[in-house]
C-alpha cells in the first residue's frame, strides 16, 4: 500500500534548475487566513464573553476545555499557588529553569530604551518618554503541549519593561495543570493566572470580565482559535504578531556533522505537520550526507510521523552554487530561524538583511536559542522578517514625544507654524501659535 512510507519525500532543488523560483515559491507558499466557519464561530465566542463575562468564560471552558467549573475562583491561581509550582520542581528543572530565566532577563535588561531630551539655543527642549504599559497579557498555549519556556520568553520582557500587571491566561484541558508553566510564570513575574484558554481568554483579555482584568496589549502564539481571535480584538488592544508555523534555513558551508544538521532541521520539523526546515548549501555531496542522517536517525524520533509529514510537505534541500547565491536566498526567504553553520558566518552576517534569528556557527543549535540562550524566542515567521523584529520589551513599551517651548522658541516656531496654518486655512491653529510671538 502506498499510504505506509518510511522514507522521507524530502524535496531536492537546486538553482540550477529552470523551475528553481516556482518551486520555491510553491514550498514558501503559507495561507494563514482562518476559513469562514471559525471565524464565525470565534465571532460568537467573543460576543459572548463581551455581554456575559464571567459566566460565558465557565461555560465555554467546560466545553472546549471538558473541565466540570461553576465559578470563576476555580479558574484562577494566585501567586503563591505559582511559587508552590516552583518550589515543588524536581531540583534539576528548578535549577534549570532559573539559570534560563536569569539568561533570558540579563539579555532583555540589555535592550531596555532610555527616555531622551536636547536642548536647543533658545532653551526649547525636545525630547521622548519612554513608558511601559500598565497591563500585559499572555497567552500560553497549552491544548496539545505545554510551554514554559514561551511563558519566559513572552512575561520576562514584559517584566523588564516595567509593565505594572503581567496577567497570564493557559487551558487546562481536561483539568491538567502544567508545574512547569506555573514555574516559570512564577519566576517571570506574572501576578495573575486564569486558566481558561481559546478565543474565550482572548475576549476576557481584551474587553475584561468580573474578574478578568481588561489588559492593553495580548502576546503569545496559540492555535487557530487563539490566532483568530487575536486579530478581531487588535485595535480594542494591541497584540504582537500573528505566528505562522515555525521555519529553520541552515545554510553549510559542508564542513559540519551531516548528523547535527540533521538533526537541527528535526528540531523545527517536530513542531507541527506545517513548520518548515530547509538546508542550503553549495556542497551536493553533503546535501547527500545530510539526507543520508535524516533517513538514518528519523526512526528514532518520538515524534518522527509528525517530522515525516513536515519534511515531506514543506522541507527541502536546495543545491546553489555559491555563498552569493545563498546569501540571496536567505534574504529572499527571511527565515525566523536562521542557522550560519560554516566556519566564518561572521563574514556573511553584514549582508543578511532579513532574518528573525541568527544562529553562527558550528556549536550554535537553535535549539539553544529556544530555550536559553537569552535572546527571544518569539520571532516572525512567514517572511514577516522584512519588515518585523523579534518580542522585547520595546513591545511592551511605548513613547510619549516631549516639546518645551522657551519664551523665545515659542515666538521662532510660531511665526513658521501660523504660515503653514494660514496655508491650510486652520486660523484657529494659526491664532494660537500667533498669541505667542513677541512683539
Ligand atoms: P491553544 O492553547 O492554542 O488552544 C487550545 C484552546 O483552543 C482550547 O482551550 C479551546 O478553548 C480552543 N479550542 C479547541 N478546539 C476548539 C473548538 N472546536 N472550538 C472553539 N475553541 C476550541 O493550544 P493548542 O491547540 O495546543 O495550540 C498551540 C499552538 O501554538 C500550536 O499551533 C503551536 O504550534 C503554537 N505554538 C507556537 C509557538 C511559537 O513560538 N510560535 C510556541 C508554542 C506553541
Amino acid at each position: 500500500s502506498e499510504t505506509l512510507v518510511d522514507t522521507v519525500e524530502i524535496a531536492r532543488l537546486s538553482t540550477a534548475d529552470g523551475d528553481f523560483e516556482t518551486r520555491l515559491d510553491a514550498l514558501l507558499a503559507w495561507e494563514g487566513v482562518s476559513d469562514a466557519e471559525i471565524q464565525g464561530r470565534v465571532d460568537d465566542i467573543l460576543a459572548g464573553v463581551r455581554a456575559r463575562g464571567d459566566a460565558a468564560l465557565i461555560e465555554y471552558s467546560n466545553r472546549f476545555d471538558r473541565l466540570a467549573v461553576s465559578s470563576m475562583a476555580e479558574l484562577t491561581l494566585g501567586a503563591e499557588r505559582l511559587e508552590q509550582a516552583f518550589i515543588g520542581l524536581p531540583e534539576e528543572q528548578r535549577a534549570a529553569l532559573s539559570k534560563a530565566a536569569e539568561r533570558v532577563r540579563a539579555y532583555h535588561e540589555r535592550q531596555k530604551p532610555e527616555s531622551w531630551a536636547f536642548t536647543e539655543d533658545d532653551g526649547t527642549v525636545l525630547g521622548q518618554q519612554v513608558t511601559a504599559l500598565d497591563r500585559a497579557g499572555i497567552y500560553v498555549p497549552g491544548g496539545k503541549a505545554a510551554y514554559p519556556s514561551s511563558v519566559l520568553m513572552n512575561a520576562i520582557p514584559a517584566h523588564v519593561a516595567g509593565v505594572r500587571e503581567i496577567v497570564m491566561v493557559v487551558p487546562t484541558p481536561d483539568g491538567v495543570l502544567n508545574e512547569l508553566v506555573l514555574a516559570a510564570a512564577h519566576l517571570a513575574g506574572v501576578d495573575h493566572v486564569f486558566t481558561i484558554g481559546g478565543a474565550q481568554a482572548v475576549a476576557a483579555l481584551a474587553y475584561g470580565t468580573e474578574t478578568v482584568p481588561r489588559v492593553d496589549k495580548i502576546v503569545g502564539p496559540g492555535n487557530i482559535y487563539v490566532a483568530t481571535a487575536k486579530r478581531a480584538v487588535f485595535g480594542q488592544v494591541g497584540i504582537d504578531m500573528i505566528a505562522g508555523p515555525s521555519e529553520i534555513l541552515v545554510v553549510s558551508d559542508g564542513g559540519t556533522d551531516p548528523d547535527w544538521l540533521a538533526m537541527d532541521l528535526f528540531s523545527q520539523a517536530e513542531h507541527d505537520e506545517d513548520a518548515q526546515a530547509l538546508l542550503v548549501s553549495w556542497d551536493a555531496s553533503h546535501l547527500n550526507a545530510v539526507e543520508a542522517s535524516i533517513e538514518r536517525l528519523l526512526p528514532s524520533l518520538e515524534r518522527e510521523e509528525i517530522v515525516r509529514q513536515s519534511l515531506s510537505r514543506r522541507g527541502a534541500l536546495i543545491h546553489c552554487r555559491n555563498r552569493e547565491e545563498a546569501l540571496r536566498l536567505i534574504n529572499r526567504i527571511a527565515p525566523e530561524h536562521l542557522e550560519l553553520s560554516m566556519a566564518d558566518p561572521e563574514a556573511l552576517l553584514p549582508e543578511v538583511r532579513h532574518a528573525g534569528a541568527i544562529f553562527m556557527g558550528r556549536y550554535t543549535a537553535e535549539a539553544l536559542g529556544d530555550y536559553c540562550a537569552g535572546p527571544n524566542h518569539v520571532l516572525p515567521t512567514s517572511g514577516t522578517a522584512r519588515f518585523s523584529s523579534p518580542l522585547g520589551v520595546y513591545d511592551f513599551q511605548k513613547r510619549s514625544s516631549i516639546i518645551n517651548c522657551s519664551r523665545e522658541g515659542a515666538s521662532e516656531l510660531g511665526r513658521v507654524a501660523s504660515i503653514l496654518a494660514r496655508g491650510e486655512s486652520l486660523t484657529a491653529h494659526a491664532r494660537s501659535a500667533e498669541y505667542r510671538i513677541q512683539k
